[in-house]
């Protein structure tokens, strides 16, 4: 361990400075989007089983709910613009933007040089939760999803339903892929209904029992056309662990949910972003 210098608390004590502040992003019209949702009827429905993903189709305009059923259960989220999915969400920017979770009027970014929302977070029933006093919040987006390679590593297992490969089997029957080229497109997710934050006193992830109960949903409005992918989750509620089959797992609903014809005509989706590509050359 270094020596602290003389002025230590000092510099500890420099305020932070927030890195991207808000005000001058885009704003989505919450108005709209829910005077649109009144009178959107429901176009498809699945439902995701238990340790297993399944891939969904939302139009640019057409709203998505994904709803806790049976029991308390996390889901791991997948977005691609369904026309190109080497755009695809990205978490890390959507944290740097938005924090640490997500909840109504947050936005999912995609990947650069696209970088522009692929869906907008309408309505979260878990909203009312906020911040505990751990740290812990709801719907993150600074986990990764549960893999079978850091399982691998750490205790030496071969465990085939962890998101990451549920993920990559869905995504590979939808497309009629390999599984090798449709694992290439599993990017790090939104977590659904998923409690974590990271210790004060050493800076680890860590997870607590969801506070998501049957009924419970979180609904998206999606600003392009999107393929979506959602696992759930081998640890349940993640009350204790994940990457086996010892947890209570339960399926999640995906609702499809389509606006009257019109209402949304004055409405265009996001562009892609503005900056010119050339990288100082
Ligand atoms: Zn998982």
């Amino acid at each position: 361990m270094s020596h602290a210098p003389k002025d230590a608390a000092a510099r500890r004590a420099v305020p932070p400075v927030i890195c991207y502040p808000t005000e001058t992003l885009p704003q989505p019209d919450l108005a709209l989007y829910a005077a649109v949702r009144d009178d959107a009827t429901k176009q498809a429905e699945l439902l995701v089983k238990p340790r297993d993903a399944a891939c969904f189709r939302v139009g640019a305009g057409q709203f998505f709910r994904i709803t806790s059923v049976e029991g308390p259960q996390v889901g791991d989220l997948n977005l691609w613009h369904a026309a190109d999915m080497s755009e695809r969400f990205y978490s890390g920017k959507t944290r740097a933007l938005h924090g640490t979770h997500v909840t109504t009027g947050d936005r999912l970014w995609s990947s650069f040089p696209a970088m522009r929302p692929l869906a907008t977070i309408v309505a979260d029933t878990l909203d009312w939760y906020g911040i505990d006093a751990f740290g812990g919040s709801v719907h993150d987006v600074i986990g990764t999803r549960c893999d079978p390679y850091t399982g691998n590593l750490l205790a030496g297992s071969q465990y085939h339903h962890c998101c990451h490969s549920n993920l990559t089997r869905a995504l590979a029957d939808d497309l009629g892929i390999a599984l090798h080229q449709a694992e290439r497109h599993v990017h790090d997710v939104l977590n659904v209904f998923m409690c974590t934050g990271f210790t004060r006193d050493t800076g680890q992830y860590f997870m607590k029992k969801s506070p998501v109960r049957p009924g419970d949903y979180l609904e998206f409005f999606a600003e392009v056309d999107l393929l979506g992918a959602l696992s759930a989750c081998p640890g349940g509620d993640c009350s204790a662990e994940h990457s086996s089959d010892a947890a209570a797992c339960f399926p999640l609903l995906v609702e499809v949910f389509a606006p009257r014809p019109g209402l949304l005509a004055d409405w265009t989706p996001p562009t892609l972003n503005g900056y010119d590509g050339s990288h100082g050359r």
